[in-house]
């Protein structure tokens, strides 16, 4: 399974790296070099395509006292059609909310 991470966040973990102190005196020329390598990196991410994903929404079912919604959407949970008794689903069935608390 891929990972997913933002662009940005990637692109400043590499400019992150620019404020390097490389001691001059020890290792001449090294500070151009480093910093071409991080504009060489950065433009590296910039030229991958945008994978095609959804940001994950999170929810969460409340009760008001009668039943329980999603608190995003405001969506009855449905219930179960043998039982009549409401269904916590991991998903909001209405917005698609990710429902899971281990999933935070
Ligand atoms: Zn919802």
């Amino acid at each position: 399974m891929s990972d997913y991470i933002k662009r940005e966040d990637a692109l400043m973990a590499i400019l992150a790296l620019e404020d390097r102190d490389i001691p001059e005196d020890r290792y001449p020329d090294t500070e151009f070099a480093f910093n071409e390598g991080l504009v060489r990196a950065a433009d590296k991410v910039n030229a991958i395509p945008a994978a095609d994903v959804v940001p994950v929404v999170c929810g969460k079912w409340e009760h008001d006292g009668f039943n329980w919604f999603c608190n995003r959407c405001n969506y009855n949970a449905l219930c179960d059609k043998d039982t009549g008794e409401e269904v916590l689903s991991p998903r909001c069935p209405n917005c698609g909310a990710d429902m899971r608390e281990e999933s935070r």
